[in-house]
């Protein structure tokens, strides 16, 4: 399977390289002959010229000269101009396509990595909860065993769940079929909630907490959970499980400021262009340790927009990163 796969990528590729290359050969083409066009006109231009000086009336030759090089002089202002604006033309709208199938190209590539992100996120789950759940069936388990299977698979479960979450709210909002519910959101219960979910499922994870007390904000609580569980899930997914997650929520200067950070890898000046963007997931697909699909930071950033919010990302120190969102309508 993985073999077909990689044979039906490399024809991909392939093919796409041959596009390009009679593209390119083409254009190459038309600017060649364009070229060619200008010379053969002008040499044209100096034949009709030196036929026009030879056959000119004696008794009038000063005259008649001075006219014959005028028009040589327009006429090849006239060539050049028209060439140049027609190069331009050509070298523009080429740039233009060669940018928009580019773009189309990594798209595509883009869904179909996602595509095989989710099946390989929904398998596992499932995979995991079935084998667990016929462990405790088939076998006489102790409590101890029983209660850290069951733990697995709610991790699992909710692992399922916030990922169905993700993708049903990425639908919803871009279809224009979310219905956004605005109500007074207790901020600092919201993370807590939040923080303490993933200190559940992540026992052995040092998250703190730096949060002040009952922040207001006007808000979708379904929405402003997902966007700070992707945040808390990335933290700690992206880092080791030795380091510390903190989870920070202050009023400052008239706005909300909230902010996770972590001391994991950290994120390389160029990834940090590119991770809000759908379905963008750093490095390629062997580095890649974490599971994951590229929707979790694109959804984010839309629902703090969606709040009057931002969210930016910036280096923690000594390592790792912060990704604070700012509320200006506290
Ligand atoms: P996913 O985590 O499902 O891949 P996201 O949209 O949540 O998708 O994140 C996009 C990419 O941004 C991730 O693939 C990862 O490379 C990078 N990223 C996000 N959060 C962090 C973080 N806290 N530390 C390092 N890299 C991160």
């Amino acid at each position: 399977m993985a073999g077909t796969k990689k044979i039906k990528t490399l024809f991909k590729i392939n093919k796409l390289r041959t596009i390009f290359v009679i593209y390119w050969v083409l254009l190459a083409y038309i600017i060649a002959a364009l070229i060619w066009w200008f010379i053969a006109l002008y040499q044209q231009n100096e034949i009709i010229t030196q036929f026009k000086k030879n056959n000119s009336p004696l008794s009038s030759i000063g005259y008649s000269l001075s006219k014959i090089e005028d028009d040589r002089e327009r006429r090849i202002h006239q060539y050049v101009g028209e060439g140049v604006t027609f190069l331009l033309f050509i070298i523009g709208g080429a740039v233009f396509i060669f940018r928009i199938v580019r773009r189309q190209f990594k798209q595509s590539q883009q869904q179909q990595n996602f595509m095989m992100a989710v099946a390989h996120e929904l398998k596992t789950p499932i995979a995991v909860t079935k084998l667990n759940l016929e462990t405790i069936q088939k076998h006489k388990l102790n409590e101890d065993q029983q209660s850290r299977l069951l733990g697995n698979t709610l991790q699992e479960a909710n692992r399922l769940n916030d990922l169905c979450n993700n993708m049903l709210v990425a639908s919803q909002i871009e279809g224009g079929g979310y219905n956004i519910i605005n109500e007074q959101i207790n901020l600092s219960e919201l993370l807590k909630n939040c923080v303490s979910d993933f200190t559940i499922r992540f026992p052995k994870k040092n998250i703190t907490t730096n949060i002040a007390e009952d922040i207001i904000v006007n808000g979708d609580y379904l929405l402003l959970q997902l966007a700070i569980n992707n945040l808390v899930d990335n933290a700690v997914k992206y880092s080791d499980s030795k380091t510390f997650v903190t989870a920070n929520l202050k009023r400052s200067s008239g706005s909300i400021q909230l902010r996770i950070s972590d001391e994991g890898k950290g994120i390389s000046a160029e990834d940090k262009k590119k991770i809000f963007d759908k379905f963008y997931r750093a490095g390629n697909r062997h580095t890649r340790e974490a599971k994951g699909t590229g929707l979790g930071l694109y959804l984010t950033k839309k629902i703090v927009e969606q709040h009057g919010g931002s969210v930016i990302v910036t280096d923690n120190k000594p390592q790792g990163s912060n990704f604070v969102i700012d509320f200006t309508n506290g």
